[in-house]
């Protein structure tokens, strides 16, 4: 059975984090963890949540073409490092947890990647899963539905649409989606 490379996508707030803990204290899969510029917040940890580099270390990695996809939004950069995610594909499925143009740059130069969008039942569920984190600014909330927005719309171009109404039952369908993609 061929490794495959799974993307996880959806909106912020959508539980996609919830549901990829999931999927990993399940079955045998190897999580890529992403570089990015942001800075941390409470309770993340380096190297286990994201690589926290400075934008001049990401420029350079850009340059040395060590990303397999890379994009810049709410400010800061996010990328998958290219040589972890290639040796962990060669042992098990890979889960990139990523947003909807690093999604559709992977299917670009790996079109065998299998994209799934995670999306909210509706847009105030999305809303107020937000405000309920405690952990961003009405400002960033409203930003973030914004680009919830986007993400929804360029859902299309993705194999896979999973709505997030009970977490078990869209656990549930991801492994199915991805049993019948192993076959
Ligand atoms: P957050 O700042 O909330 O951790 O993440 C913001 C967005 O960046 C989320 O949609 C998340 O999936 C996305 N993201 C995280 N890592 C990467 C990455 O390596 N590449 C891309 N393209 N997006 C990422």
């Amino acid at each position: 059975m061929r490794n495959l490379l799974i993307v996880i996508s959806g909106p912020s707030g959508v539980g996609k984090g919830t549901i990829v803990e999931r999927l990993l204290s399940r079955g045998n899969y190897s999580l890529s963890v992403s570089c990015t510029t942001r800075a941390p917040r409470e309770g993340e940890t380096e190297g286990k949540s994201y690589f926290f580099i400075s934008k001049k270390k990401f420029l350079e990695m850009i340059d040395e073409g060590g990303f397999l996809e890379f994009s810049n939004h709410f400010e800061s950069y996010y990328g998958t490092p290219k040589a972890f995610v290639e040796k962990q594909l060669e042992e098990r499925d890979v889960i990139l947890e990523i947003d909807v143009d690093g999604g559709l740059q992977v299917k670009r130069s790996h079109p065998e990647a299998l994209l799934i969008m995670i999306l909210p039942p509706d847009r105030e569920t999305l809303r107020s899963r937000l405000a309920g984190r405690g952990t961003e600014k009405p400002e960033t909330i409203e930003k973030r539905l914004a680009r919830a927005d986007y993400e929804i719309e360029k859902s299309r171009l993705y194999d896979y649409t999973v709505i997030n109404g009970e977490l078990n039952a869209a656990v549930t369908e991801i492994e199915n989606i991805i049993k019948r993609e192993k076959e």
